[in-house]
């Protein structure tokens, strides 16, 4: 009797123990500065064909570091998901990403779109372009980005303020194609040329054209999107008031970022979180991501959106976006010495 009962407690141990085992390897906690609906959608279906369970803390890529910092190797952080790779780089700088190898992500993820050790990939690009007012400007009369330091676009351009990580990691990439004291010299031009102070989304500074506030703006590509496909008449109308351009095309080419993942330096859940980051360059999810939110693809059998396939191809600024971090407290300087806020 006291020998079954032995085996028994065994084997409910035994029991016990690798079914918590199963709970701890069927989550992965994801720390995401993505702020898109489409985002939710992706994670549920991953749920659904894997069984793992998909934990998301959601902040900006500042909070999200910060937090690992402090966590330490406490965190939960699996998965840390952002909106451009200067913030990857960041977090890499910090020590707070592993390197991992995936064949599956070498081979999908375009080279100058990761680490070349493997500390983090992309998973989506877009790029940062000009968007301009369709009834008041000539898209023949702008065509790089230094061009919006021009006088004759006195008190009509618009822009988000420094702080927001796009303006950062294109003002990075300006930095590190003319040096910092061309930059800095566009940057004046740029702030002399606005309708006014800088201030809300990429959204808003379309909507800010519609409404005849400013004539000239900077916008990632997905937003004007998202706004011609609006269920709400305003951005519809928005949208359909600007055209785009697709600057620097005679010379190094559109900045292009993306966003992308990096596993967290003191994952739990590891596997989990590979297999999530296989996931999201699945064809699957690329198409969702290319459909719903506008962005393009980085698994090249995926298509882009029908509206980006019109847009038509461009020439993409070639710099490896591993190095744009180096120029990242280069540019906030820029924008302080300029004051760009
Ligand atoms: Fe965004």
């Amino acid at each position: 009797m006291r020998k079954v009962t032995c085996f028994l407690f065994a084997a409910i141990s035994i029991l016990a123990l690798s079914c918590q085992s199963r709970i701890e390897g069927d989550i992965v906690n994801v720390y995401t500065h993505r702020h898109y609906a489409v985002d939710q959608e992706i994670f549920a279906l991953f749920t659904e064909e894997t069984g793992i369970r998909v934990n998301v803390i959601n902040a900006s890529a500042d909070e999200l570091i910060q937090r690992m910092e402090t966590e330490g190797e406490n965190s939960p952080a699996d998965l840390l998901i952002t909106v451009d790779a200067g913030r990857l780089n960041r977090a890499h700088n910090k020590g707070l990403l592993q390197a991992f190898d995936s064949g599956q992500l070498t081979k999908l993820v375009p080279k100058q779109y990761r680490h070349p050790e493997g500390f983090w990939y992309g998973m989506t690009a877009r790029a940062r372009i000009i968007a301009y007012a369709k009834d008041r400007i000539n898209a023949d009369e702008i065509q790089d980005y230094a061009e919006l330091a021009n006088p004759k676009w006195r008190g009509r351009v618009l822009v988000r303020s420094s702080d927001n990580v796009y303006n950062q990691s294109l003002m990075a990439s300006i930095i590190a194609a003319d040096g910092e004291a061309k930059a800095t010299a566009w940057a004046n031009g740029l702030i002399a040329n606005l309708a006014r102070e800088p201030k809300g989304s990429d959204r808003d500074q379309v909507k800010a054209i519609a409404s005849g506030e400013g004539d000239l703006t900077i916008v990632n590509t997905y937003y004007i999107g998202q706004l011609l496909n609006s269920d709400n008449e305003e951005e519809r109308k928005a949208g359909e008031s600007v055209g785009i351009i697709f600057p620097n095309q005679s010379n190094r080419g559109t900045h292009v970022n993306i966003s992308g993942f990096g596993i967290a330096k003191h994952a739990k859940n590891k596997e989990s979180a590979i297999k999530l980051a296989e996931f999201l360059l699945s064809e699957t999810v690329q198409q969702k991501l290319a459909i719903t939110n506008f962005e393009y693809p980085l698994n090249p059998n995926v298509e882009m959106a029908n509206l980006l396939k019109q847009w038509g191809t461009f020439k993409r600024d070639s710099i490896n976006l591993s190095s744009l971090g180096d120029f990242n407290d280069q540019a906030i300087k820029v924008f302080d010495a300029v004051g760009w806020n």
